[in-house]
């Protein structure tokens, strides 16, 4: 009984509340750093990579300190990436990842982006 949708259901609610945490933890640094006009705009469009700014259906959580390296999962240590900038910032630990955060541009990412599609052609 009850098996319609079943843990696939469960998995998504419980990746919705987690994202509403994570937003709402980052909400603040998100307008200090102008990526959202004001905390109102990160819930309106919560659909967008913290580093490139792009909107994507499909996010991924990056941890800013690794689970492997002691970092929490939880959302202070939870950043909603794109693919490509969830890829670049890999390797990249606490303050090593905000330096690049900060310097990362949305070029950056769709360049980043055209080579994880396979692209082999010269990059202006
Ligand atoms: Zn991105």
């Amino acid at each position: 009984m009850g098996s319609k949708g079943g843990r696939g259901v469960t998995m998504r609610r419980r990746k919705a509340f987690k994202r509403a945490a994570i937003l709402a933890y980052w909400a603040p640094w998100l307008v200090v750093t102008n990526r959202a006009d004001s905390v109102m705009d990160v819930f309106d469009c919560g659909g967008w990579c913290f580093a490139c700014g792009m909107r994507y259906p499909r996010l991924q959580h990056a941890h800013i300190k690794a689970l492997c390296e002691g970092g929490a999962d939880d959302p202070s240590n939870i950043h909603v990436l794109c693919r490509a900038c969830h890829s670049a910032s890999e390797h990249r630990s606490g303050d090593a990842y905000f330096d690049w955060i900060a310097t990362w541009t949305l070029v950056d990412s769709l360049k980043l982006r055209a080579i994880l599609d396979g692209y082999t052609g010269a990059m202006p």
